[in-house]
C-alpha cells in the first residue's frame, strides 16, 4: 500500500515533495581509508514507513548521520525535503528530526526543559509549542521535571524521539530505536510513531532486527557492509524470505521416492533422510507428513530451517556480485 493513501496524509499538495528523502551515489570513507558507504542511491517517498535494515557495521548509523547533518558525506548528492544538503543545509535541517543511536543528552535538564531549549533552537514559538502533548505522546508526562540523568535508557530513548518531534519535521528518522527499550514501552513508542506516520509523516527506521521492519515498515532496503543490496516494498522482500528447508529422517532404507513426494520437492538425501524446500504459504507441513506416513514411511526425526536475514543478505550480496 501507498503510505501516500493512508487515511489523514496528504495525498497530494503544492509545496510538498513527491520524495522525503533522495540520495545519489552517496559514499562515505572515514579518515580516508575506511569506507562505511559506497556509492548508494536511494529514494523515499514521502508519506513512507521505510526501514533501513543491515547487520551492525553496515553503515545505517552512517547514513543517518549524513541526513542529520553530523557526518560529512565524502560524495555524492543528498536531498531532504528537496533541499540539497550542501546548498540548502538549514532547510534540509528543519525538514528531518533525528533520534540518534547513542543516547546522548544533558543529564542536567528535565524532559520538559530538554524539548523547550530545542524547540528554542530551531525558532518554534513558544504559543506552538507542544511540549506535554509530546511528553504525554511518549510516556514522559509523570517525569516532565525529573532530572533526564535519573530516567532509565528507555525512557531517555523516548526522550529523544520528543526532542526530535518538537519542529514537527515532516520527516523523522529513528536509528535502531528499541535498543534497551522494554517490550510495553517499545509497543507505545511505535503506536506513537504510527500514528505520525498515519498523520503523514515519513517515518525512516534502522534496525538489524528484520521482525520489526518487517512488522513496521512499506518498504524495506538493505544495506551490507556499506553497499544497498535491495530496496523494495516489504512484501516482495518476504516473498523471498517464504522458504522453509524441512528434513526428515526415515527408518525405511530409501531407494526411491514415490511421485506424491517427489511432486513437492522432496529428494533423498541419504537412505534415511529426505530433503524438501517448501513454502509455508502455499504448503502446509501438514500435507508433506501425510504425503509421507501415505507412502508408508515411518519418521524419526525432523527438523526444519527458515531462511533468517543472513541468508538474504548472503543471497542478495553473492547476486550482487555475479550479477
Ligand atoms: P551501523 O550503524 O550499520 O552499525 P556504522 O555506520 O556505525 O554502521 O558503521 C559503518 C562502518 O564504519 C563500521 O565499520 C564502523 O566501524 C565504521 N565507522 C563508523 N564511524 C566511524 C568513525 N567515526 N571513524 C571511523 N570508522 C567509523
Ligand atoms: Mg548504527
Amino acid at each position: 500500500m501507498s503510505a501516500t493513501a493512508k487515511s489523514g496524509a496528504p495525498v497530494s499538495g503544492a509545496g510538498f515533495p513527491d520524495n522525503a528523502i533522495e540520495i545519489e551515489g552517496l559514499t562515505k570513507i572515514y579518515g580516508g581509508t575506511k569506507t562505511a558507504l559506497k556509492d548508494i542511491s536511494l529514494t523515499i517517498p514521502r508519506g513512507r514507513f521505510f526501514g533501513l535494515l543491515g547487520p551492525n557495521g553496515a553503515g545505517k548509523s552512517t547514513l543517518i548521520n549524513i541526513l542529520a547533518g553530523l557526518v560529512k558525506k565524502t560524495s555524492g548528492r543528498v536531498s531532504i525535503w528537496d533541499n540539497d544538503v550542501d546548498r540548502d543545509e538549514r532547510n534540509a535541517r528543519c525538514a528531518i528530526g533525528v533520534v540518534p543511536q547513542e543516547l546522548n543528552l544533558d543529564p542536567f535538564f528535565s524532559p520538559r526543559e530538554a524539548l523547550e531549549v530545542q524547540a528554542g533552537m530551531y525558532g518554534v514559538p513558544k504559543a506552538e509549542r507542544r511540549t506535554m502533548e509530546i511528553l504525554e505522546h511518549v510516556g514522559l508526562a509523570d517525569k516532565a521535571d525529573a532530572y533526564s540523568r535519573t530516567l532509565s535508557g528507555g525512557m531517555r530513548r523516548r526522550l529523544l524521539v520528543a526532542k526530535a518531534m518538537v519542529h514537527t519535521p515532516p520527516i523523522l528518522v529513528l536509528d535502531e530505536p528499541t535498543a534497551g527499550v522494554d517490550i510495553e514501552l517499545r509497543k507505545q513508542l511505535w503506536d506513537y510513531v504510527r500514528t505520525l506516520n498515519a498523520r503523514g509523516t515519513t517515518v525512516v527506521l534502522t534496525t538489524h532486527y528484520l521482525e520489526e521492519a518487517q512488522e513496521l515498515c512499506d518498504d524495506i532496503a538493505i544495506i551490507n557492509e556499506g553497499t544497498l543490496v535491495a530496496c523494495e516494498p516489504t512484501a516482495t522482500l518476504l516473498r523471498r524470505l517464504d522458504s522453509k528447508s524441512l528434513s526428515l529422517r526415515v527408518t525405511d532404507s530409501l531407494e526411491s521416492l514415490p511421485p506424491s513426494l517427489t511432486a513437492l520437492g522432496a529428494e533423498i538425501r541419504d537412505a534415511h533422510t529426505i530433503n524438501l524446500c517448501y513454502r509455508p504459504s502455499d504448503t502446509q507441513i501438514d500435507r508433506i507428513l501425510t504425503a509421507v506416513r501415505e507412502a508408508g514411511l515411518t519418521i524419526v526425526d525432523l527438523t526444519t530451517e527458515e531462511t533468517d536475514l543472513e541468508d538474504i543478505f548472503l543471497q542478495l550480496t553473492s547476486k550482487k556480485r555475479v550479477g
